[in-house]
């Protein structure tokens, strides 16, 4: 399979690792949002949020706590963005599940969680609400 992540778990392409355990790989983003902008992968391959296993997102998301603890205070961030994207209308790139840990401080002028705060339609709001539930059950 042609997949960045999986060679870089194979060991096949370098990457600058953090952790490495049983499930789930961590290292470094190549072309950082911000400084100590890192990755977090399940070792097995699945493409997004829709195929992972509830055991590998557990070990994923104990794996983005700890990673997200750590870069906080190693590099002195005053808060850390989580963002994890699935699909292309979503911006996904690399189709191996991931979790970007972005450290972050006061003023850094990354947009990455910035949209437009306009008050939406409360109809159309609980409308929608309404049908996410009837898919949730
Ligand atoms: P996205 O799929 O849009 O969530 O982002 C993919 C991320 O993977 C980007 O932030 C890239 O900089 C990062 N990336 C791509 N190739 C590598 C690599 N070989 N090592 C580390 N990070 C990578
Ligand atoms: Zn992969």
């Amino acid at each position: 399979m042609d997949c960045i992540f999986c060679k870089i778990i194979a060991g096949e392409i370098p990457a600058v690792k953090v952790l490495d355990e049983d499930l789930v790989l961590a290292f470094m983003d190549i072309n950082p949002s911000s400084r100590g902008h890192l990755l977090v992968v399940p070792k097995q391959h699945v493409e997004n949020i829709f195929e992972i296993s509830e055991d590998d997102l557990a070990a994923v998301t104990s794996a983005v706590k700890r990673c997200a603890q750590a870069v906080k205070e190693a590099l002195k961030a005053g808060g850390v963005t989580i963002l994890q994207l699935n699909g292309k209308a979503s911006d996904q790139i690399v189709p191996h599940f991931h979790v970007h840990i972005m450290p972050r401080w006061e003023n850094d002028g990354l947009s990455v969680s910035q949209w437009e705060m306009k008050p939406g339609n409360m109809e159309e709001i609980k409308e929608i609400a309404r049908k996410v539930q009837e898919h949730l059950s």
